[in-house]
């Protein structure tokens, strides 16, 4: 297929499934790389940190840069710096957690020793909630953040997909269920969903490398996510039915696995 100067690609069921690499991804990635293409990884998933992106990719044969890899939390985060958002209620990861503190973002639930006082005399404790996905996820701490949002704090989530694959084709719920969960109770929207399909995080990443969006392929499993997040910033997309997707729908370029891009 034609040649791009940057791809950009999902990880889950993209180019692994939990912590096995999918078939013919890592060769196909080196054979991109040797062509002298960009390549980002760009995860809806906000629990780790970028570092440990880079350790799990690089441990499977992708060699993965700090500066090639990109999630939902550190799109969370650089959104909460722009916004001028000080502290944030997160619910979330631990790699969550440490992304916005490591930016200097106030996380006053960071040290699990109970939830802040919703409010203050000056207004509410903290600017704004952060939801992503978080499998310590309690009563209490669905309720903490509804308080917050009902004391006017800003509503963000990471992203809102509804699962996530595993091994063996399992699935656990995804930021989705959790965000839901929060925006019932407390019967408000997020303002933004940072991850796919909105284009932010491709228009950011596009932007860092210097390239236009003519000349970049957002490449993932998911139609819903990866390809209309492409389609949103205005790039060429592609799927794969390595993940989530058993069929293309017309006119989608497909291929059944990453060697599709060669
Ligand atoms: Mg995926």
């Amino acid at each position: 297929m034609k040649s791009y100067r940057l791809y950009i690609l999902d990880l889950d069921g993209t180019l692994y499934r939990g912590s096995e690499p999918v078939v013919h991804a890592v060769e196909t990635v080196r054979a991109l790389r040797a062509r002298g293409a960009q390549i980002r990884f760009l995860t809806n998933n906000s629990g780790e940190t970028r570092e440990f992106y880079v350790r799990k990719l690089s441990a499977m044969g992708y060699g993965a840069q700090p500066e090639e890899v990109y999630s939902t939390a550190i799109g969370a985060t650089e959104y909460c710096v722009e916004q001028k958002l000080g502290s944030v209620f997160a619910v979330g990861e631990p790699g969550l957690l440490a992304t916005l503190a490591e930016a200097g973002v106030r996380v006053p639930n960071a040290d699990g020793r109970g939830f802040p006082s919703p409010c203050t005399e000056s207004g509410p404790a903290v600017d704004a909630v952060v939801v992503g996905v978080c499998r310590t996820l309690t009563y209490d701490l669905i309720e903490a953040a509804m308080q917050h949002l009902l004391h006017g704090a800003r509503f963000i989530a990471t992203n809102t997909d509804d699962s996530y694959p595993l091994e063996g084709g399992r699935l656990q719920p995804g930021a989705g269920a959790i965000v839901a969960a929060i925006a019932t109770c407390s019967k408000r929207q997020p303002e933004i969903v940072i991850g796919k399909p909105n284009p932010l995080m491709v228009w950011q990443i596009a932007r860092a490398a210097g390239v236009e969006q003519s000349d970049v392929l957002c490449v993932g499993d998911r139609m819903e996510t990866d390809i209309l997040s492409g389609k949103n910033a205005g790039c060429d997309t592609h799927l794969v039915l390595t993940g989530v997707t058993p069929s293309a729908p017309d006119g989608q370029s497909w291929s059944p696995d990453l060697r599709g891009l060669l």
